[in-house]
């Protein structure tokens, strides 16, 4: 069993960002308003996220570290929550059969559970007293299988995964107030208070209204709306380019180029605007059917989506530029 999850952590789990990814949706889908993210030495030292959301159960808590034991599948309206959030039920059973994890959880009623398991082995697990929500962390990550620790790159690169990873959740979830510590230093915060334009300030440090224009389009299908950079705000990478379906952030090689097309001549070749668009649609239009971890996903009528995307950036930055 511990040699299952340990397999199935190969894949959920390939380094610390991804660690993150799962812990911090775990906390996203149980309700939190606010989410810490304290992390030391790039994740290879520890990662701990504490979330004031739904908690667990007493009765629940040993289950949630078992495999394919998750709350969350339900109807079909789910399913491009469950393909897009990450695997079902893997993610705690993997990292706490890689690391040590310590888990204080409460639903806020009763007691509390404290629990630390080891490698898969559950060391301690007792009853704590515990305001709602959760606190979870990590340490010791591959401890007991050396050969995935060379497979990690160097601290920086490690910890710019982990930044674009709580970027793009906190573009994605601006209701929730989300900060991230690393070795003591204050890399993000947010308000928590659903002004998406905070978060972007917050996270690129552009908000004027010379910088960014508002932009919403919308058709039987989808709905878009987002904030984008004028033409003279640009950056050398497509990187500054958030796209998020139902507030998931997701990747699309095609969408990517819609927004793009947006600017028309106004972009120079090689240069991309900072761009956060959100897209509403149905489930039933994401193909599910792609690899969990592999963010690109794809969309039925994705022409159609992107004249749609790219008229309405069009019609906004023409309109600043009066
Ligand atoms: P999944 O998220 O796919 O269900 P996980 O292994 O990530 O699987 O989590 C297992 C279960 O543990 C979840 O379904 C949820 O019930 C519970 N859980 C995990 N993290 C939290 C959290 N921060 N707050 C509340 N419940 C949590
Ligand atoms: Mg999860």
């Amino acid at each position: 069993e511990v040699l299952a999850d340990q397999i199935a952590a190969g894949e959920v789990i390939e380094r610390p960002a991804s660690i993150v990814k799962e812990l911090v949706e775990n906390s996203i889908d149980a309700n939190s308003h606010q989410i810490d993210i304290i992390v030391e030495n790039s994740g290879l030292d520890s990662i701990r996220i504490i979330d004031d959301g739904d908690g667990i159960e007493p009765d629940d808590v040993l289950t949630a570290f078992k495999r394919h034991a998750t709350s969350k599948i339900s109807s079909r309206q789910d399913l491009f929550k469950v393909a897009s959030l990450g695997f079902r039920g893997e993610a705690l059973p993997s990292i706490a059969s890689v690391s040590d994890v310590e888990m204080i959880t409460s639903t806020g009623e009763d007691q509390g559970t404290e629990i630390n398991i080891r490698g898969g082995a559950v060391i301690k697990h007792t009853v704590a007293a515990a305001r709602q929500g959760t606190d979870i962390l990590m340490k010791d990550l591959f401890f007991n299988t050396p050969a995935r620790l060379k497979y990690l790159k160097s601290p920086q690169t490690e910890l710019s995964q982990i930044t674009d990873i709580i970027d793009r959740l906190a573009l994605g979830n601006p209701a929730i107030a989300i900060t991230f510590m690393h070795n003591g230093h204050e890399i993000l915060r947010t308000a928590g208070n659903g002004n998406l334009q905070q978060v972007i300030a917050a996270i690129y440090g552009i908000s004027n209204a010379r910088q960014m224009v508002s932009f919403e389009n919308e058709d039987a299908d989808f709905k878009v709306n987002g904030y984008t950079a004028l033409p003279a705000v640009t950056r050398a990478s497509r990187q500054y380019i958030t796209i998020l379906i139902n507030h998931r952030y997701i990747r699309n090689f095609q969408l990517t180029r819609s927004i793009v097309q947006g600017y028309g001549s106004k972009l120079m070749v090689g240069r991309y605007p900072i761009s956060v668009i959100n897209i509403e649609l149905d489930p039933i239009l994401v193909d599910v059917n792609v690899h969990p971890t592999k963010r690109e996903v794809r969309i039925s009528k994705e022409d159609q989506l992107g004249q749609l995307i790219a008229s309405a950036l069009q019609a906004a930055i023409k309109q600043e530029n009066l």
